[in-house]
Protein backbone atom coordinates (compact mmCIF):
# COMPACT_ATOMS: atom_id res chain seq x y z
CA UNK A 1 0.00 0.00 0.00
CA UNK A 2 1.15 3.00 -0.62
CA UNK A 3 3.07 5.42 2.01
CA UNK A 4 1.35 8.24 3.83
CA UNK A 5 2.36 11.59 4.21
CA UNK A 6 3.69 12.20 7.33
CA UNK A 7 5.94 8.84 6.35
CA UNK A 8 7.43 10.50 3.50
CA UNK A 9 7.71 13.82 5.68
CA UNK A 10 10.17 11.49 8.16
CA UNK A 11 11.98 9.63 4.89
CA UNK A 12 12.44 13.21 3.86
CA UNK A 13 14.05 13.99 7.40
CA UNK A 14 16.14 10.75 7.56
CA UNK A 15 17.52 11.77 3.81
CA UNK A 16 18.08 15.39 4.10
CA UNK A 17 19.09 16.29 7.85
CA UNK A 18 21.80 15.25 10.20
CA UNK A 19 21.23 13.09 13.18
CA UNK A 20 21.42 15.95 16.17
CA UNK A 21 20.61 18.68 15.07
CA UNK A 22 17.46 20.01 15.27
CA UNK A 23 17.65 22.75 12.87
CA UNK A 24 18.60 20.57 10.21
CA UNK A 25 15.69 19.05 11.02
CA UNK A 26 13.12 21.66 11.09
CA UNK A 27 15.15 22.71 7.38
CA UNK A 28 14.25 19.19 6.08
CA UNK A 29 10.55 19.32 6.85
CA UNK A 30 10.24 22.88 5.20
CA UNK A 31 11.51 21.75 2.33
CA UNK A 32 9.80 18.79 1.73
CA UNK A 33 6.48 20.71 2.71
CA UNK A 34 7.57 23.76 -0.20
CA UNK A 35 9.21 21.49 -2.89
CA UNK A 36 6.75 17.91 -2.39
CA UNK A 37 3.81 18.27 -0.18
CA UNK A 38 2.56 21.00 2.00
CA UNK A 39 1.56 19.49 5.52
CA UNK A 40 0.36 21.45 8.52
CA UNK A 41 3.28 22.10 10.58
CA UNK A 42 3.63 25.91 11.71
CA UNK A 43 5.87 26.01 8.80
CA UNK A 44 9.17 28.85 8.47
CA UNK A 45 7.76 31.74 8.43
CA UNK A 46 5.15 31.88 11.59
CA UNK A 47 7.90 29.53 13.21
CA UNK A 48 9.73 32.26 13.74
CA UNK A 49 7.22 34.47 15.45
CA UNK A 50 7.23 30.85 18.07
CA UNK A 51 10.72 31.14 17.91
CA UNK A 52 11.15 34.89 19.42
CA UNK A 53 8.11 33.86 21.70
CA UNK A 54 9.79 31.27 23.24
CA UNK A 55 13.50 33.16 23.32
CA UNK A 56 11.70 36.13 24.95
CA UNK A 57 10.32 33.70 27.23
CA UNK A 58 12.99 31.33 28.59
CA UNK A 59 9.91 29.01 29.93
CA UNK A 60 10.71 25.70 32.06
CA UNK A 61 7.48 24.29 31.56
CA UNK A 62 5.54 23.77 28.41
CA UNK A 63 2.24 22.51 26.72
CA UNK A 64 2.20 21.73 23.26
CA UNK A 65 -1.93 21.12 21.77
CA UNK A 66 -1.26 19.01 18.67
CA UNK A 67 1.89 17.28 17.68
CA UNK A 68 1.27 16.00 14.20
CA UNK A 69 4.72 15.18 13.01
CA UNK A 70 6.91 16.95 16.24
CA UNK A 71 8.05 20.02 13.81
CA UNK A 72 6.82 22.57 15.91
CA UNK A 73 7.88 20.08 19.26
CA UNK A 74 11.53 20.61 17.87
CA UNK A 75 11.19 23.77 17.10
CA UNK A 76 10.01 24.82 20.42
CA UNK A 77 12.44 22.27 22.61
CA UNK A 78 15.82 23.51 20.64
CA UNK A 79 14.98 26.84 22.41
CA UNK A 80 14.37 25.47 25.75
CA UNK A 81 17.25 25.85 28.67
CA UNK A 82 18.69 23.44 30.46
CA UNK A 83 16.30 21.23 32.40
CA UNK A 84 13.10 22.79 30.51
CA UNK A 85 10.38 20.18 29.81
CA UNK A 86 8.06 20.15 27.33
CA UNK A 87 4.85 17.69 27.11
CA UNK A 88 3.42 17.16 23.92
CA UNK A 89 -0.34 15.95 23.64
CA UNK A 90 -1.33 13.94 20.35
CA UNK A 91 -4.36 11.91 19.64
CA UNK A 92 -3.41 9.88 16.31
CA UNK A 93 -1.15 7.27 16.97
CA UNK A 94 0.30 6.95 13.47
CA UNK A 95 1.45 11.27 13.80
CA UNK A 96 2.39 10.25 17.06
CA UNK A 97 5.07 7.72 16.14
CA UNK A 98 5.94 9.67 12.69
CA UNK A 99 7.04 12.46 15.59
CA UNK A 100 8.53 10.07 18.11
CA UNK A 101 11.11 9.60 15.41
CA UNK A 102 11.69 12.94 13.57
CA UNK A 103 12.36 14.06 17.61
CA UNK A 104 14.54 11.06 18.09
CA UNK A 105 16.54 12.32 14.80
CA UNK A 106 16.87 15.80 16.26
CA UNK A 107 18.10 14.70 19.74
CA UNK A 108 15.57 16.16 21.54
CA UNK A 109 14.33 13.01 23.09
CA UNK A 110 15.58 14.47 26.52
CA UNK A 111 13.27 17.51 26.78
CA UNK A 112 10.44 16.16 25.03
CA UNK A 113 7.36 13.97 27.03
CA UNK A 114 5.11 12.97 23.78
CA UNK A 115 1.61 11.65 25.48
CA UNK A 116 -0.89 9.97 23.10
CA UNK A 117 -4.60 10.72 23.83
CA UNK A 118 -7.25 13.86 23.70
CA UNK A 119 -5.95 16.73 25.03
CA UNK A 120 -9.43 17.14 26.90
CA UNK A 121 -8.94 14.16 28.78
CA UNK A 122 -4.89 14.76 29.80
CA UNK A 123 -5.06 18.10 30.61
CA UNK A 124 -7.39 17.08 33.83
CA UNK A 125 -4.59 14.67 34.66
CA UNK A 126 -1.54 17.19 34.14
CA UNK A 127 -1.09 17.68 37.59
CA UNK A 128 -1.39 14.32 39.54
CA UNK A 129 0.49 12.53 36.59
CA UNK A 130 3.15 14.70 35.43
CA UNK A 131 3.84 16.96 38.45
CA UNK A 132 2.94 20.03 37.22
CA UNK A 133 2.11 23.06 38.91
CA UNK A 134 1.51 25.65 36.18
CA UNK A 135 3.00 26.01 32.45
CA UNK A 136 4.75 28.95 31.40
CA UNK A 137 3.96 28.73 27.80
CA UNK A 138 0.99 26.57 26.26
CA UNK A 139 1.12 26.30 22.38
CA UNK A 140 -2.39 25.78 21.13
CA UNK A 141 -2.08 23.82 17.17
CA UNK A 142 -4.94 21.32 17.74
CA UNK A 143 -8.40 21.05 16.21
CA UNK A 144 -9.86 24.46 16.47
CA UNK A 145 -13.09 23.47 17.98
CA UNK A 146 -10.85 22.62 20.95
CA UNK A 147 -8.79 26.28 21.72
CA UNK A 148 -11.44 27.54 23.60
CA UNK A 149 -13.07 24.33 25.82
CA UNK A 150 -9.10 23.48 26.71
CA UNK A 151 -8.41 26.86 27.38
CA UNK A 152 -11.39 27.17 29.82
CA UNK A 153 -9.94 23.47 31.14
CA UNK A 154 -6.17 24.65 31.62
CA UNK A 155 -7.96 27.69 33.72
CA UNK A 156 -10.10 25.35 35.95
CA UNK A 157 -7.44 22.90 36.50
CA UNK A 158 -5.10 25.57 37.33
CA UNK A 159 -2.92 25.18 34.87
CA UNK A 160 -2.67 28.28 34.28
CA UNK A 161 -0.17 31.20 36.40
CA UNK A 162 -0.05 35.31 36.13
CA UNK A 163 2.06 35.64 33.62
CA UNK A 164 1.46 32.20 31.53
CA UNK A 165 1.61 32.72 28.16
CA UNK A 166 -0.69 31.13 25.27
CA UNK A 167 0.48 31.20 21.67
CA UNK A 168 -2.37 30.04 19.08
CA UNK A 169 -1.52 28.78 15.45
CA UNK A 170 -4.53 29.20 12.93
CA UNK A 171 -6.53 32.01 14.21
CA UNK A 172 -7.28 33.27 10.49
CA UNK A 173 -6.97 30.79 8.69
CA UNK A 174 -8.70 27.88 9.64
CA UNK A 175 -9.75 30.77 11.93
CA UNK A 176 -11.10 30.12 15.61
CA UNK A 177 -13.55 33.02 16.03
CA UNK A 178 -15.16 32.33 19.36
CA UNK A 179 -11.37 31.65 20.99
CA UNK A 180 -10.43 35.11 19.76
CA UNK A 181 -13.63 36.59 20.78
CA UNK A 182 -12.62 34.92 24.71
CA UNK A 183 -9.23 36.00 25.27
CA UNK A 184 -9.70 39.26 23.28
CA UNK A 185 -12.56 40.53 25.46
CA UNK A 186 -11.44 38.71 28.77
CA UNK A 187 -10.21 40.54 31.45
CA UNK A 188 -8.54 37.15 32.23
CA UNK A 189 -5.83 38.24 29.27
CA UNK A 190 -4.14 40.93 27.35
CA UNK A 191 -4.14 39.37 23.97
CA UNK A 192 -2.39 40.36 20.73
CA UNK A 193 -1.82 39.08 17.20
CA UNK A 194 1.00 38.50 15.01
CA UNK A 195 0.01 38.82 11.28
CA UNK A 196 1.94 36.38 8.77
CA UNK A 197 0.90 33.76 6.54
CA UNK A 198 -0.75 30.04 6.43
CA UNK A 199 1.99 27.52 6.32
CA UNK A 200 3.92 27.30 2.97
CA UNK A 201 1.44 29.40 1.05
CA UNK A 202 0.56 33.46 0.67
CA UNK A 203 -2.59 33.18 2.55
CA UNK A 204 -3.29 35.36 5.59
CA UNK A 205 -2.79 33.53 8.73
CA UNK A 206 -0.80 34.44 12.50
CA UNK A 207 -0.71 33.68 15.97
CA UNK A 208 -2.39 35.07 18.72
CA UNK A 209 -0.34 35.63 21.71
CA UNK A 210 -2.70 36.11 25.11
CA UNK A 211 -0.95 36.42 28.66
CA UNK A 212 -2.80 35.15 31.67
CA UNK A 213 -3.53 37.55 34.02
CA UNK A 214 -4.48 35.42 36.93
N1 LIG B 1 1.87 21.66 16.00
C1 LIG B 1 2.19 20.88 14.81
C2 LIG B 1 3.28 21.59 14.04
O1 LIG B 1 3.19 22.81 13.86
O2 LIG B 1 4.22 20.93 13.59
C3 LIG B 1 0.98 20.69 13.94
C4 LIG B 1 -0.22 20.13 14.64
S1 LIG B 1 -1.57 19.72 13.55
C5 LIG B 1 -2.06 21.27 12.95
C6 LIG B 1 -2.86 19.30 14.68
C7 LIG B 1 -2.69 17.95 15.36
O3 LIG B 1 -3.50 17.92 16.53
C8 LIG B 1 -3.09 16.75 14.53
O4 LIG B 1 -2.02 15.88 14.44
C9 LIG B 1 -4.26 16.13 15.30
O5 LIG B 1 -4.27 14.72 15.23
C10 LIG B 1 -4.00 16.62 16.70
N2 LIG B 1 -5.20 16.79 17.55
C11 LIG B 1 -6.34 17.43 17.19
N3 LIG B 1 -7.18 17.51 18.21
C12 LIG B 1 -6.56 16.94 19.27
C13 LIG B 1 -6.93 16.72 20.62
N4 LIG B 1 -8.11 17.15 21.10
N5 LIG B 1 -6.05 16.09 21.44
C14 LIG B 1 -4.85 15.67 20.96
N6 LIG B 1 -4.45 15.85 19.68
C15 LIG B 1 -5.29 16.47 18.85
MG1 LIG C 1 -1.17 25.12 12.85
Amino acid sequence: TRSTRPQRLLKAVRKRATRGDPQSVISAIDHFCRHSEWAMNVGDEKGSILDSVVSELNPEKVLELGTYCGYSTVRIARLLPPGARLITLEFNADYAAIARQVIAWAGLEDKIQLVEGASEDWIPRMKEHFGIETFDFVFLDHWKDRYLPDTKLMEDCGLLRKGTVLLADNVICPGVPDYLEYVRNSLSYNSCYFKSHLEYTKAEDGLEKSVFLG
